[in-house]
Parts: C-alpha cells; structure tokens; sequence
C-alpha cells in the first residue's frame, strides 16, 4: 500500500480518486475474485465489487455533480438535503468497500498473518487479548439490525481502539475515528454462499483478513 501522497489516513490511489477527471473510480483490486475462496467465493467477490461498489462510485459522482450544479446556479436548491445524503451515503460506501477490499487478502496470504507487534500490543492494552477484540468485533457485526458494518477503529482523543456498528453505510459514525478494519454485513456480501447464515460467514471472514495492510492504517491513523 503505498503511503504516499496520504490525505488522513487515506491515500487518493486507495479510494480511486482520479485527479484529472475530479472524480472517483472503482479502484481495481489487488487479487483475483476468487483468492477468497473457500471462505469469500468468486461471484459473491465479482459481484460485489463490479457491481454494488460500483454503484455506490456511480451515486457519489452523481450527488457531487448535482451539489456542483446548484452551486452554479443550475440545480434544483431545493434538493440539496437530498443529495447531501447521496453523497453521506454513497460516499460512504464507497469508501468504506475500499477499505474492505484493501484489508482482506488471499487465502493462501492470510493463513499466516495476524496484528503486527505495535498493533497486537494495542490490541492487547484495550481488549485484553486478541480473541477477545475478534470476538466483540464478530459480536457487533452479528447485531446489526439489517445492512451495516462493524469496524475496529483508532479513536485519536482517547488513543485508543474501539470496535463500533455501523448502520447502512454511514450512519452511527464517530466523527474522527479513523478506521481500521471493517466487515461489510449486507446481505450481498455473504447471501449466496451463507444464506442467513451472518455467523458463518464471519467466521470465515476471519481467515482472510490482511492485517499487513489494517497494520499500515493503524500506524497511519496513530501518525495522525
Ligand atoms: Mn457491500
């Protein structure tokens, strides 16, 4: 992940920010969309990428251009709570499927990978251990009422981190948390291998995270 020309804790490449243009693009992903499997399959992968996230670049674009419009004198005023959500939402989407995508790794990587020392350590300091951090991040992502998130996040103030829930996209946030590692609990991202299954799917989540790359965002989130 190169860090690079970082804005916060995100870098323009991360999120598909295209400066020429002045708008977002579905980045492509680092791996195949079958480098899940067993536990993430293939069209579950494609589809989610190619077609959900995509969408939610599509929306973000859209509501920036519309919010650009009225603010030339060309829009609809009256519609700039509706597109201000728009762009709450679908901005979020976008954002939080990046970092999704970033902080998962193929099958064969992940099975050797946990925290790096800086991050176990503050694991350690706030959960108590490292199963017990998974486990109530596993604990919040089941408890989502409907489509949502939960994420582990670095809370500056407090120095400290904290897994929280996240509803549809954006909602319940904690302004100036910085995330970490999140896990997408729609239903498009595990129905067609889980089913209802949400807790299945979690736990196979689990065997494929990139924690080299929720390492880099702690470090650049703790570097504020
Ligand atoms: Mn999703």
């Amino acid at each position: 992940m190169a860090v690079k020309g970082r804005r916060g804790f995100l870098t323009p490449e991360m999120v598909g920010w295209d400066a020429t243009r002045r708008e977002y693009v579905l980045p492509k992903l680092r791996y195949a969309y079958n480098e899940m499997e067993p536990h993430i399959d293939a069209q579950t992968m494609e589809i989610h990428h190619s077609k959900h996230h995509a969408a939610y670049v599509a929306g973000l674009n859209k509501a920036l251009g519309e919010l650009e419009k009225i603010r030339n004198g060309e829009g609809d005023g009256s519609l700039i709570k509706h597109w201000s959500r728009e762009i709450a939402f679908h901005g979020g989407g976008h954002v939080n499927h990046c970092l999704f995508w970033l902080t998962l790794a193929p099958t064969e990587r992940a099975k050797d990978m946990k925290p790096g020392k800086d991050l176990a350590a503050q694991i350690d300091r706030d959960f108590g251990s490292f199963d017990r951090c998974m486990n109530e991040m596993s604990a919040a992502a089941a408890a989502v009422e409907g489509s949502g998130w939960a994420w582990l996040v670095w809370e500056p103030v407090g120095e400290r981190l904290l897994i929280t829930q996240m509803e549809k996209q954006q909602n319940l946030w904690m302004t100036g948390a910085s995330p970490l590692l999140g896990v997408d609990v729609w239903e498009h991202a595990y129905y067609l291998r889980y089913q209802n299954r949400r807790a299945d799917y979690l736990k196979a989540w689990r065997q494929v995270i990139g924690w080299t790359a929720v390492d880099e965002l702690f470090a650049a989130a703790r570097a504020g």
